[in-house]
Order: C-alpha cells, then sequence, then structure tokens
C-alpha cells in the first residue's frame, strides 16, 4: 500500500513525515486505574499540546486509541471519539491516523466473550473500510491490541485472531501493547498463525522490556520494536531507554525501531510538567547526537521507519 488512512482520508505515504508512533489525543484509563490524571478530554489544551509537537518538526502521529479507551460508562467527549480526532486534525494541520481494535482484557466490552472471531474481525473491517462508531472517520490502523498480563488470557488471543483476519483482508498495519516481559513473542506466535507477514507488526512497549535479547528476537522476526514511552520516565530509566535504543543501532537493528511518547495521563503534558509530545522530535534529538547517532540515523527512525510499517514497503 502506497497510501496511508488518516482521520482526513488518504494521504500518499512520501508525505507522512515526521511520525511518532504511538500516542493518544483523548482517552479514559480508567478502567483499571482509579486515578483520575488518566482521562485526556480538555480538547483546547490538548490543541496547545499538539502545536507544540508540530513547532519542533511533527508532521504525523498515531493516536492508537482503540475501543474502550475511547470512554466507558460515561461520554468522554461531547462529539463522537473518531469525530473530535478529525477536528483536531483539520485544527493542526497534522496527519492523525486512528487505531481500531481492542485494547487489553479489562478494557474489553462483555459481548467479545460471546462472539466469534470471524464476527470480531468484521467489525474491526468496518471501522477500516467504512468508518468507527458508525461515524465514517476510517482506521488507519490496528492498534493499539494488548494483553493484559505478561500472558496472553483467553479471549484477548481471540481478537489477536480477529486482529490478524482483519489485517489480512485490509492490509492495515498492527500494533501491539506489550508490557514487563517478552509477551510481544507469544502475540507474534499468534498472528503468524493466522498468516500476518511480521513486518507490517509493531511491537509496543519494548522499553518496559529493556533486554537486548527480547528486541533482536522481534527484529529477527521481522517486526517492529517501539520504544514508546520516551520522555516519561524517570532519569534512571531514561539511561537505559538511551542505551537499548544505542545496542540496536550498533548491532545493525536500526530499521526495526520506531519511536513514540504515548501521551497518556494529564502529567505528560508540558502544560503539567510533562515533556508532551514534543519530546522526540526536541530534546531526543539532541541527546542521541550525544551518543554519536547522527541526524541521517534519526530520520531512519522517525520519518522511513514509520512509513515502512505502515504501509510494507521499503
Ligand atoms: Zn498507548
Amino acid at each position: 500500500m502506497s497510501t496511508i488512512m488518516t482521520v482526513l482520508g488518504p494521504i500518499s505515504s512520501q508525505s507522512l513525515g515526521f511520525t511518532s508512533i504511538h500516542e493518544h489525543l483523548f482517552l479514559d484509563l480508567t478502567r483499571d486505574t482509579a486515578n483520575n490524571d488518566s482521562v485526556l478530554n480538555d480538547i483546547e489544551l490538548c490543541y496547545r499540546e499538539l502545536m507544540r509537537y508540530k513547532e519542533s518538526g511533527g508532521v504525523s502521529l498515531i493516536d492508537q486509541t482503540t475501543a474502550s479507551l475511547r470512554g466507558h460508562d460515561h461520554d468522554l467527549l461531547e462529539d463522537n471519539h473518531a469525530v473530535a480526532v478529525r477536528k483536531m486534525a483539520e485544527k493542526t494541520g497534522l496527519n492523525i491516523i486512528l487505531g481500531a481494535g481492542w485494547y487489553r482484557e479489562p478494557y474489553y466490552e462483555k459481548k467479545l466473550y460471546r462472539m466469534k472471531t470471524d464476527e470480531i474481525a468484521d467489525e474491526l473491517i468496518n471501522d477500516i473500510k467504512i468508518g468507527i462508531d458508525g461515524t465514517d472517520v476510517k482506521a488507519g490502523i490496528l492498534g493499539e491490541i494488548g494483553s493484559h498480563f505478561t500472558w496472553i488470557s483467553p479471549v484477548e488471543e481471540r481478537v489477536f485472531r480477529a486482529v490478524a483476519r482483519a489485517h489480512n483482508h485490509t492490509g492495515v498495519s498492527i500494533a501491539t501493547h506489550a508490557v514487563k516481559s517478552p509477551v510481544g513473542l507469544d502475540q507474534l506466535d499468534i498472528l503468524k498463525h493466522e498468516g500476518v507477514n511480521l513486518k507490517r507488526v509493531i511491537i509496543g512497549h519494548c522499553q518496559s522490556y529493556p533486554h537486548f535479547e527480547y528486541h533482536s528476537e522481534i527484529a529477527k522476526r521481522g517486526a517492529f520494536v517501539s520504544f514508546d514511552r520516551l520522555g516519561t520516565t524517570n532519569a534512571y530509566e531514561h539511561e537505559i531507554d538511551l542505551k537499548i535504543i544505542k545496542n540496536m543501532i550498533d548491532a545493525g537493528l536500526i530499521k526495526y525501531i520506531l519511536f513514540g511518547q504515548d501521551v497518556c495521563r494529564k502529567p505528560d503534558y508540558y502544560a503539567y510538567g510533562g515533556k508532551g509530545y514534543a519530546y522526540i522530535s526536541g530534546d531526543l534529538v539532541l541527546e542521541l547526537n550525544k551518543l554519536g547517532i547522527t541526524a541521517e540515523q534519526i530520520k531512519q527512525i522517525t520519518v522511513d521507519n514509520p512509513r515502512r510499517a505502515l504501509t510494507g514497503l521499503d
């Protein structure tokens, strides 16, 4: 596929530019955290934070806010979620690619326990071909698709298989949520079993399991390694983040690396003391330069690799 579907319609993959691979504009994480700082629904503040990203060189971003992260039990926004994201793309001029799918089991609707795998897949195909939640805003990626624990639960496996089938039907890439364990390899096993070409798969949150053996194994299978809470970790963790990025580059695996910030809590916002959406395009570039990583290499990670991950083209 040489075109990429944004919330405003298809764009040429050549116009993708600097891309953060994993972000959220509006989301509600309170299904399994009691903390209200995990609700993002301030439209004006979101706009200001996104404009900082744009002014620092950001051109595109992938909003991986899947079903139930878009608000549950109550409305997150006045507008339908997908419509609100589209309006933000219009207002900011950013290319925003919005995700379809289901996050992880605590966020599943009860119906998933009763639906057949193909029925779940059909709904996802609808999100991609017709529009999300009854709108005409089309999803451009399947993700983030997660496993809650360090293993994949039975119903999560069903969702992974449905996602694989929706991918096989539509050609849209897949991004996962895998934390604090090598569970991303189990996710790849299921997707592979369903016939997915793993070069269309992005394994998320790889910095949360900071072991080179894990990252290199994902790359060996042809999938992408996403480091996507960059700038939100403490100083010690940040040192490790830089080390694991450097290890991958030194091992000749740069073509599998992707960067994101996964803004998902109010303290992540610049306005509340965090680094916002603009850390990768700003300070991180300088820090990587100091480690001997060149501007050309950073372009490969932030421009070329996202394009390859979304299209499957080299
Ligand atoms: Zn996320």
